[in-house]
C-alpha cells in the first residue's frame, strides 16, 4: 500500500522519465461494451506515443490496467474478483494497479477507500493523463487519481491502436444528455460531445486502409450526434460512401427521437446494414415513466410500424426486468410484447440500483432478487425460443455472409455475421476465402444463436 498523498489533479511531467530500453510493460483488460473496447485502443494509442509497451501476459506486466463497466453489478463483482486477485501479487513484486472507465469515474471514493492496492483511477476522460499518472506511480509510488469530466473531450487526434481484423469501431461522439432514470452513463461519461465528421470520415479510410471491412459507429444515442449541420444519418451515409468498405452498423438510437432520414439511410444505402438495435427497456407505459425513457407503448410500436413498412429489417433490443416498483402485470405486458415483436435478440438484464442515478434516489428498488431473477430467465427463454425459431426458417435458404476469422472452437471452420448479425459457422475446407470476403452459405442447422451451413462455390 502506498502511504503517498492522492495527487489531485495530476501534475504534467515529461515522457523522458521513462526509461529508454526495457519500457514499462502493461497488461490491460477491458470489460463492458464495445464503446469501452474502443477507449481501450485509445489508452493503448496514448500510452504507446510515450513508450509503455503492452503484453498479453499478466506475469511479466509492471502495470496491471482494467477498462470497467459500471452499467452493471455483476461487471463489478467481476473487477472485484480480478483485483482481488492481483492484490497478491502486488505485494510479491510491486505491480502498479490501475482501474479506468465508468466504474473509476462512479465509485472512486469506494474503490480507494476499500481497495488501498489501486494506485491510478482514471475516468473516461482524463485518458491523457494516464502516462503520466502510472509514471509517479511505477518512480515514485504516488497514488494518483483523474476524474474530471469534460466538456470538450473526444480524443479526436488520437489514432485508436486496433487488433487488426476485417471488424473496426468509431465513437462518433461521447456522453450522453438522456439520463434515464436507471443509467449512470450521464454521471461516468459526462455530457454529450459530438466529433467532426471530417475526423470520423478520416478514420474510416484509415481504417479501410489498414483491412477493416466492416465499420461500427459508436455513441450512446446516436440520434444525438451533431456536428454543424451535420446530423447522425448524413454522417452514416458519408461514412458508408467510403471505397472499400462492404457492411456499414451503428448502435444505438434511442426509440424517443429516431429520425426518418436515419430509417431512410438503412433503408437505401446498400452497404447500411438492415438491423437496427432498438432498446424498448419495457413495454409498460408505468415503467417506461418511471425509466425516464421519454416514449410510451404505443410511439415505440408506431416506430417499428415504420420501419416494417421499409422492408425487412431485422430488429434486436435491450429490456430490464424488476425495475423499481414492476408488478406482475407490468412485467407481463414486457413478456407479451417480446413475444409478438419476435425480436432477432434481446439483451435482457435484471435492475440492479446503480449509485447516483435518478432512480437511486427517487424509487425504491422493491423487487424481490429472486422475483427479478425468474422475470429475466422467463425472458430468456422466450427469446431463445423465438431465436431458434428464426434461425430454423433459414435452414435450406443461402445467406450472405462476412467471413470475420475462425470460429471459436475450430480453426478449420470459418464465422462470420449475416446482414441482421447472425452469427454462421461453415467448414474452410468448402471453400477457401478470405476474412472480409462475402461468401454464400447454405444454411443446413441452427441453434439459439448460431447457423451452421456449407459454402456455395
Ligand atoms: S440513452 Fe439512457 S440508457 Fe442510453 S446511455 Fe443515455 S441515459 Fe443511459
Amino acid at each position: 500500500m502506498s502511504s503517498t498523498p492522492l495527487l489531485l489533479p495530476t501534475s504534467l511531467k515529461p515522457a523522458a522519465s521513462l526509461p529508454e530500453q526495457g519500457a514499462y510493460r502493461v497488461y490491460m483488460e477491458t470489460f463492458g461494451c464495445q464503446m469501452n473496447e474502443y477507449d481501450t485502443e485509445l489508452v493503448r494509442s496514448i500510452m504507446k506515443a510515450r513508450g509503455f509497451h503492452f503484453t498479453p501476459i499478466d506475469e511479466e506486466a509492471d502495470v496491471i490496467l482494467f477498462n470497467t463497466c459500471a452499467i452493471r453489478e455483476n461487471a463489478h463483482n467481476r473487477l472485484y474478483g480480478h483485483l482481488a486477485k492481483y492484490k497478491a501479487r502486488k505485494k510479491e513484486r510491486g505491480l502498479v494497479i490501475g482501474v479506468l472507465g465508468c466504474m473509476a469515474q462512479n465509485l472512486k471514493q469506494e474503490l480507494l477507500d476499500s481497495r488501498s492496492w489501486i494506485d491510478v483511477l482514471a475516468g473516461p476522460d482524463a485518458y491523457r493523463k494516464l502516462p503520466d499518472l502510472l509514471t509517479d506511480a511505477l518512480e515514485h509510488q504516488h497514488r494518483g487519481l483523474a476524474v474530471d469530466l469534460s466538456e470538450y473531450e473526444t480524443y479526436a487526434q488520437i489514432v485508436p491502436d486496433r487488433a487488426g481484423g476485417i471488424n473496426g469501431w468509431i465513437a462518433v461522439m461521447r456522453g450522453c444528455d438522456n439520463f434515464c432514470s436507471f443509467c449512470v452513463v450521464p454521471y461516468t461519461r459526462g455530457r454529450e460531445r459530438s466529433r467532426d465528421p471530417e475526423g470520423i470520415l478520416e478514420e474510416a479510410k484509415r481504417l479501410v486502409s489498414q483491412g477493416v471491412r466492416q465499420i461500427t459507429l459508436l455513441g450512446q444515442n446516436v440520434n444525438s450526434y451533431r456536428s454543424g449541420s451535420c446530423d447522425f444519418a448524413q454522417l452514416l451515409v458519408a461514412v458508408a460512401d467510403v471505397p472499400g468498405l462492404q457492411r456499414v452498423r451503428f448502435t444505438s438510437p434511442h426509440p424517443k427521437d429516431f429520425p426518418p432520414s436515419l430509417l431512410e439511410a438503412v433503408a437505401q444505402h446498400p452497404i447500411i446494414c438492415n438491423q437496427i438495435h432498438l432498446p424498448l427497456q419495457s413495454a409498460n407505459d408505468r415503467m417506461l415513466e418511471r425509466m425516464g425513457r421519454g416514449y410510451t407503448r404505443r410511439e415505440y410500436l408506431k416506430l417499428v410500424d415504420a420501419i416494417q413498412e421499409k422492408g425487412p429489417i431485422v430488429l434486436t433490443t435491450d429490456l430490464i426486468c424488476g425495475f423499481c416498483g414492476e408488478t406482475d402485470e407490468e412485467f407481463q405486458e414486457t413478456y407479451d410484447l417480446v413475444k409478438e415483436m419476435k425480436y432477432q435478440a434481446a439483451f435482457t438484464f435484471k435492475y440492479s440500483e446503480r449509485k447516483h442515478t435518478i432512480a437511486a434516489r427517487k424509487y425504491a428498488d422493491d423487487i424481490p432478487e429472486e422475483v427479478k431473477g425468474f422475470r429475466t430467465n422467463e425472458i430468456i427463454e422466450l427469446q431463445k425460443e423465438i431465436s431458434l425459431q428464426k434461425n430454423q426458417d433459414l435452414i435450406g435458404s443461402q445467406v450472405e455472409v462476412m467471413i470475420e476469422g475462425n470460429a471459436k472452437k475450430s480453426d478449420q471452420q470459418w464465422m462470420g455475421h449475416t446482414e441482421h448479425n447472425v452469427t454462421v459457422v461453415w467448414s474452410k475446407n468448402d471453400h477457401p476465402g478470405l476474412p472480409g470476403d462475402l461468401v454464400s452459405i447454405s444454411i443446413q442447422d441452427a441453434t439459439p444463436s448460431t447457423l451452421y451451413g456449407t459454402a456455395d462455390s
